[in-house]
């Protein structure tokens, strides 16, 4: 038997958390009841710094049910994947394993029982992969595969579908730990840990109650934030390009040449002027995606602290972990 902790980020999830909770109470009660994980296992939620009442209900539900459910406010917002990071790197020594997911339920909580399943047959790592996206809207559905296919493209190696609904073990956790980079994309670094790992296929339902913290703004975000922090492709794309246009400003050379001893000068104003804002627009562009990777770099060395945990309701059980 194994003691299995839960984290759940939560942003402004005031309207979702009561019912996440009564699914969540019945499911590790029947968890515990068959077995499968042991009474120490619990539900730990990480305010990601809500400007609603999500902090006081998880303070309510701590101390209705002090054995169940744990509470972690961050000092601020931080976004998801700092929220989830603090989560995991917190709670990583309490346990033999933790289970990331979402507030607002999509993830199938049944998928669980499948996932601690793996776990004990010896996978460190047990990916949630959605087995189909019916219940997103079209948009979501589009964005969502056009973003994997990009990643892709630049270099980024991603688990299809998988989202953060994910077990990781106490030894994959440690591994992670290890990851001393500032821009944190996890579901890029998790597949470049290694060791035995799995799938588990579920169906992703909608959102229960309250809006999407991903609009379309921050899921741009999340994908450069994600490619310039795992991969160095784009730069080198920009190096390619920079090649092929040197081979064409010598073709254009030949042409001028050309067009000079035939007595063609005034002509090709259109072309002049194309070329200026084409050769302009572009440096810009590559001048812009390297300074991406230097303020990364800038970042990096800053090392900055990722959270700080203002408040913390949890009773370790494990101390001596
Ligand atoms: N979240 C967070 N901090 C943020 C934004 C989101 O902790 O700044 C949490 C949110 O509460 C939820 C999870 O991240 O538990 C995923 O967000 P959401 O369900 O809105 O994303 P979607 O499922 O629409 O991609
Ligand atoms: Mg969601």
């Amino acid at each position: 038997m194994k003691t299995i902790y839960l984290v759940i980020p939560c942003y402004n999830e005031q309207e979702v958390l009561p019912d996440t909770v009564k699914h969540l109470r019945e499911k590790m009660e029947n968890l515990m009841a068959n077995g499968t994980i042991t009474k120490e296992s619990r539900v730990v939620f990480v305010d990601d710094g809500s400007k609603d009442n999500t902090w006081a209900i998880i303070e309510r539900y701590h101390t209705i049910y002090p054995e169940l459910f744990d509470g972690l406010k961050l000092s601020r917002n931080e976004g998801h994947q700092n929220a989830l990071y603090a989560g995991l790197m917190q709670m990583r020594t309490q346990c033999d394993a933790i289970i990331s997911m979402d507030a607002d339920l999509q993830d199938d909580i049944n998928a669980i029982d499948e996932m601690i399943e793996k776990f004990e047959e010896g996978n460190e790592i047990v990916y949630g992969v959605r087995s189909e996206r019916e219940t997103d809207t079209k948009f979501k559905r589009g964005t969502a595969h056009a973003f994997y296919k990009l990643m892709k493209l630049m270099g980024v190696e991603l688990v299809y579908d998988h989202a953060d609904f994910r077990l990781m073990s106490a030894l994959a956790l440690d591994a992670l730990s290890q990851y001393y980079e500032s821009n944190r994309f996890l579901r890029g670094i998790v597949p470049m840990i290694g060791y035995k790992s799995t799938k588990v296929y579920y169906k992703r339902g909608e959102r229960k109650a309250g809006e999407s913290k991903y609009p379309l703004k921050k899921m741009i975000g999340f994908a450069t934030e994600g490619i310039t922090s795992l991969s160095v492709k784009p730069i080198r794309m920009i190096t390619a390009l920079g090649v092929i246009l040197f081979l064409v400003s010598l073709l254009i050379l030949l042409y001028s040449f050309i067009r000079h001893v035939t007595g063609h000068t005034v002509d090709g104003w259109t072309s002049t002027v194309f070329s200026i804002w084409a050769i302009g627009g572009l440096q810009l562009l590559a001048i812009g995606v390297i300074g991406e990777y230097i303020g990364k770099i800038y970042l990096e060395t800053k090392d900055r602290p990722k959270y700080f945990i203002e408040k913390r309701l949890h009773n370790d059980n494990k101390n001596t972990k």
